[in-house]
């Protein structure tokens, strides 16, 4: 298991991204982007309740899809686990858990 998903910024400006860009598309900078540490703790911007699922995650129905909104504006796609089935709110506080065969696993930061 891993913890890790890269993170890249404009090294000009300062925008972030999950991919590494050629070009940024804020400053117009060419070849600015580099890697940097990213704790991928941020809120939930938005989600949906998973009910039909790809056959490799229909044993995992129902779960949450999320995107999370991290500081500095890096919006990452992943899963949400709730504890005991709470509802998930817009804006709660969530951590980056676990990184399993590719999908991110964000967690509550307070229980
Ligand atoms: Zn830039």
């Amino acid at each position: 298991m891993s913890q890790h998903i890269p993170a890249y910024h404009c090294t000009h400006c300062g925008r972030q991204s999950l991919v590494p860009q050629g070009y940024c598309s804020q400053c117009r900078s060419a070849h600015s982007y580099e890697a940097f540490d990213h704790d991928m703790e941020g809120t939930v911007f938005s989600y949906t309740i998973i009910y039909v699922s790809d056959e490799k995650f229909q044993a995992d129905v129902p779960y949450v899809l999320a995107i999370i909104e991290c500081p500095g504006g890096l919006r990452v796609l992943g899963r949400l686990y709730q504890p005991h089935n709470r509802p998930v709110a817009i804006g709660q506080r969530v951590k980056l858990h676990t990184v399993e065969n590719g999908v991110a696993i964000f967690h509550n930061t307070i229980s």
